[in-house]
């Protein structure tokens, strides 16, 4: 049997996932300091990451909706808004290509089963009749959300929130949620990791309200994944190693919201010419090669994030008084009663 040609597109995407993984580690050990300032006296002051803001894709969600009525982008948290913009914009052209490249969650995700094959052999498969309705879950999580803020909370609303002292802080919470884990979170995330392990990425393909809503709206992106005919093999080797389970070899084009847009089967694929990246024109669909696939969405990332800093919508605007008010011991405790 063929080898592939385009194996070294898994070379590229796992240094990718690499780099972003890192750097989220870096940033969130950058961001663990930063809070240490002021909570521990004698703790030296670490500037703030503004990036660790792509964890809080719901604030970034909420002041979209701020600045699309108010035309003001809310300055405590901006780059969660730049991030989830750019997050959105990615998948409204470039697939899910964010959770296949750049989502460390993804990635962690993906490190999760390959390490569980390792371990027994194989990842499991659940069951079509289970694994549809289970699938609906992370769909409803997203619609409960797109309820919530989308429809029920109005820019006002969002003014009374954005000034609370739980806004204002939603970043250090959402750390402590890791950092100071309670019984229970912990005994979900054991859970999920041995989910993780067992099945090809449980996390992203059942519960994440994230993935859904980027998949749905990664179906009219105009570039897709298309196998053709006339070249293909039939060896099964897309189908066999898409991790979303899509069964390539028996599609045209594909254009199911759970494609991450991996080009795993791509790599896969022995056959020159019988799958790659297509993009829809007027008339018909153009072949895009995957290095411009790649380069292109990294860019439209760091866009975004150029946009954020050149226009002065990326560092918080809290003053450093405010965290001191916020996370000296003495308030942090009262706060954690509320
Ligand atoms: S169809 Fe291809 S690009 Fe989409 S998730 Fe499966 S392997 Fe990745
Ligand atoms: S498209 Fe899929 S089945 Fe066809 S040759 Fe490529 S890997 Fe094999």
């Amino acid at each position: 049997m063929k080898v592939s040609q385009k194996a070294y597109i898994r070379k590229i995407r796992y240094a990718v996932q690499l780099w972003f993984l890192l750097f989220c580690i870096y940033i969130g050990y950058r961001f663990f300091q930063f809070v240490a300032h002021f909570e521990t006296s004698g703790q030296p002051f670490v500037q703030r990451p503004p990036s660790v803001e792509g964890f809080l894709p719901i604030a970034g969600f909420m002041s979209l909706k701020y600045f699309v009525f108010t035309g003001i982008i809310e300055p405590i948290h901006p780059a969660a808004m730049i991030l989830f913009v750019a997050i959105v914009v990615i998948s409204l052209f470039m697939k899910k290509g964010f959770c296949g490249w750049i989502c460390p969650i993804g990635t962690i995700s993906q490190y999760l089963w390959m390490a569980g094959r390792r371990l027994f052999g194989r990842n499991f498969i659940i069951k079509k009749e289970i694994d549809i309705p289970l699938r609906a879950i992370k769909y409803l999580i997203m619609a409960l959300f797109l309820i919530l803020i989308g429809i029920a909370m109005t820019p006002n609303m969002m003014i009374l929130f954005f000034i609370t002292d739980y806004y204002k802080i939603v970043d250090v919470r959402t750390m402590k949620f890791f950092t100071e884990m309670s019984r229970t979170t912990l005994v979900v995330l054991s859970a999920l990791v041995l989910l993780g392990l067992l099945y090809k990425n449980f996390w992203c393909r059942y519960l994440c309200p994230y993935g859904a809503l980027l998949g749905l709206v990664s179906i009219l992106s105009p570039l897709k994944i298309k196998r053709n005919e006339e070249h293909c093999m039939h060896c099964r080797k897309c189908s066999e190693n898409c991790p979303s389970l899509i069964d390539v070899e028996k599609k045209t084009i594909i254009s199911s919201p759970e494609c991450y847009g991996c080009l795993t089967c791509v790599s896969h694929c022995p056959s020159e010419g019988a799958l790659g990246v297509t993009m829809r024109t007027n008339r018909s669909r153009i072949v895009v090669k995957p290095v411009f696939y790649i380069i292109s969405m990294l860019i439209v990332f760091y866009l975004f994030i150029g946009i954020g800093k050149f226009t002065g919508h990326w560092e918080s605007k809290l003053p450093y008084g405010e965290y001191k008010r916020l996370l000296t011991p003495q308030v942090k405790d009262v706060l954690k009663e509320q």
